[in-house]
């Protein structure tokens, strides 16, 4: 995919445009340019009313973000593609009543534009002698002030109606979302917002094909990937929350004693390792650290004193989805897996990735649950079998 560019920066959102808006560009040029036979005074009134279109269009992801961050949740970015804007955040909020709030606030914006742009287009109109809506509708693709005022007022009521259509990625297909996972849950609700998207997809692409119009047929399928894609996320997403991250930790023999050299504690494969003394996690040693201090001819360095000490330990019990988001959150390679206290083992990065291929290569849902539900029950049987009875070794 081509990169966006940002365009500017509002209360640390970056908004970017993507390539493809060029496409619009050389469409105004072409529609209101060449076509309306506007000459220059159309390209200019079509580049106006793309410019408006572009700021309600921002205002609107706008909506959503001061929504998010309300709710505490990071905002990456808003990146405007010629089909609409998409706002990137950290990650959804836990609840379907906050995510459908988040969900209404973009719509909100444009009816509220709409609103207040109401006034003064029944007062054109007045001042015009406009009788009925016939009338209105006439003046939209007059180049002037009227046909821009009515313009600006009917995409805003479009963009509020376009986007409540219940299909994903339509803000319309999250507050389905979110009204049916308080009676179904996210997982199930998810999957029914999906089908009831491509459905509505399938409707609208055989609308299409049957006025004759290829705008729609490729707006419907757009609709069917990004529906497919929002299924499978929120597929991974709750098979990472189900699996627990003890699973997945890996038994280095308790990690590093502290009073040990470099040069001992590498073991000719240097890699990320947690320093214990008596089953306590003290700090971490780093890969990139070991690394650089060994190439410094430090390899008689003690441990202690090269170790990181703010450490982040996880519990056995918590979720791979949560521990994953804590690394990529603290930008850390591995955390340390503690029970009551005790360490357990070490969770990294490739671990991770370990577990995502894993989900990710399951095809049927049914077959993935069943999966799960097995490996969780021989987790709990098993614990870390090794871990346990070393510390027993230790403790007596
Ligand atoms: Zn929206």
């Amino acid at each position: 995919m081509l990169r966006s560019y940002t365009v500017l920066t509002i209360h640390g959102i970056a908004i970017r445009v993507h390539p493809t808006f060029g496409i619009l560009l050389l469409w105004v040029i072409f529609h209101w340019g060449i076509q309306s036979g506007g000459g220059l005074t159309g390209l200019l009134f079509g580049f106006t009313l793309m410019m408006a279109l572009f700021l309600f269009v921002v205002l609107h992801e706008l909506g959503h973000s001061m929504m998010a961050i309300e709710y505490g949740v990071r905002v990456h970015d808003i990146t405007l593609l010629p089909i609409g804007g998409v706002v990137r955040l950290d990650h959804l909020p836990d609840g379907g009543r906050r995510e459908a709030m988040i969900a209404l606030a973009g719509p909100a914006v444009n009816l509220a534009i709409a609103a207040a742009l109401l006034p003064v287009v029944l007062a054109y109109g007045a001042s015009q002698s406009f009788g009925s809506l016939r009338d209105y509708l006439d003046e939209l693709s007059a180049v002037g002030f009227g046909g821009l005022l009515i313009s600006l007022f009917f995409v805003n009521l479009t963009l509020v109606i376009f986007n409540l259509v219940p299909a994903f990625p339509m803000d319309g297909g999250r507050i389905l979302r979110a009204s049916a996972s308080a009676f179904v849950g996210r997982e199930r609700a998810t999957r029914f917002a999906v089908i009831v998207g491509q459905l509505l997809a399938l409707v609208i692409a055989a609308i299409g094909i049957y006025a004759g119009d290829l705008l729609l047929p490729l707006m419907a399928l757009f609709v069917i990937v990004a529906a497919h894609g929002e299924g499978r996320a929120v597929r991974l997403e709750s098979a990472l929350r189900r699996l627990r991250v003890g699973q997945f930790a890996l038994w280095d023999k308790g990690g590093i004693a502290p009073d040990k050299t470099l040069r001992q504690a590498h073991g000719g494969d240097p890699k990320d390792t947690a320093v214990t003394d008596g089953g306590l996690v003290l700090g971490m040693l780093w890969r990139r650290q070991i690394l650089a201090d060994l190439a410094a001819g430090k390899s008689d360095t003690r441990v202690a004193d090269l170790m990181d000490t703010l450490v982040i330990s996880v519990e056995l019990n918590d979720s791979v989805y949560d521990v994953q988001q804590l690394m990529r959150e603290t930008g850390r390679w591995a955390v340390p897996v503690v029970e009551e206290g005790f360490y357990r083992g070490i969770f990294t990065t490739d671990r991770f990735a370990h577990v995502y291929r894993y989900v990710n290569g399951q095809s049927s849902t049914a077959k993935l649950q069943h999966l799960l539900a097995a490996r969780l029950a021989e987790f709990r049987a098993s614990r870390t079998r090794a871990s346990r009875e070393w510390w027993r070794r230790i403790r007596a």
